[in-house]
Order: C-alpha cells, then structure tokens, then sequence
C-alpha cells in the first residue's frame, strides 16, 4: 500500500486543514483530536510520511522514532497527567480501524479511561 498524500493529516501537514496545535519540533507534530473521547486527547504524528507503526517503526530513522516517543512524554508532562494516569494507542489497519492512513498515537487521559480490553 502506498502512502496516501491526500490523507487529512497529510493536508494538516502541509497547513491546508487547520488543528489545534499541541507540540511541534522538527520531526513531529501533535494535535487535539477533532473528536476528544477524553479531556485530554492528542494525536501525536511524525512529520514524514510513514502509513502505520509497522511502516514506522521499520522506515523511520531511529531519530524521528526517539523524537516521537519522547513527545509522547512531554506532552503527558506538559498536560498534567502523569500522575493521574494516561493512555496511548496506535491503531493499525483494518482489525484495529484506523481512519487515517499517516501514522498517529492517541494520548488520551485527564479521566478514568476504563478497562482497555474489557
Ligand atoms: P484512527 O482511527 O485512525 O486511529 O484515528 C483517527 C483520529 O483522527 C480519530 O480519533 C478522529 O477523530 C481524528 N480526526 C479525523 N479527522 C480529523 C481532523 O480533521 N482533525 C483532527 N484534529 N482530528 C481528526
């Protein structure tokens, strides 16, 4: 599967949609997500074009993958929700859902998140 250039996070990339930005440096960009399921909810996504963890975690350079999952971090710091707890999740495909071909992590937190796998 190629990547898909047309892909909404692709076009909030390139600054043709809008979001409410959260983080930024040069390898990764975070968001809130349109459709918060939880007072916290970002989308954290790497800047280049990558279609899931699994093109990820085997095309990225090691210091674009150190970069997003260090972002994953601050944000949860700089939102205040390391103590109380936080979630991150990265669907893959078709059994996991995903919406959007660009790889993305859902940090969710700021209240109780439920059992994961009840
Ligand atoms: P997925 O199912 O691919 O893991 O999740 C995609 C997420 O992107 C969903 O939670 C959805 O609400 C969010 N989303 C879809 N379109 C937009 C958009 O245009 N802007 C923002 N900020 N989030 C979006």
């Amino acid at each position: 599967m190629a990547y898909d250039q047309n892909n909404i996070f692709a076009k909030i990339l390139r600054g043709e949609i809008p979001c409410a930005k959260v983080f930024e440096n040069d390898h990764v960009l975070a968001f809130n997500d349109i459709a918060a399921k939880a007072p916290v909810h970002v989308l954290i996504i790497p800047k280049g074009a990558y279609i899931s963890f699994a093109d990820f975690s085997q095309n990225a350079s090691e210091e674009e993958i150190v970069s997003l999952n260090r972002a994953i971090g601050e944000i949860a710091r700089a939102k205040g929700i390391v103590e109380t707890g936080y979630r991150v999740i990265s669907n893959h495909s078709e059994h996991a859902r995903q919406e959007v071909p660009h790889y993305h992590v859902h940090l969710l937190g700021g209240k109780d998140l439920g059992g994961c796998f009840n």
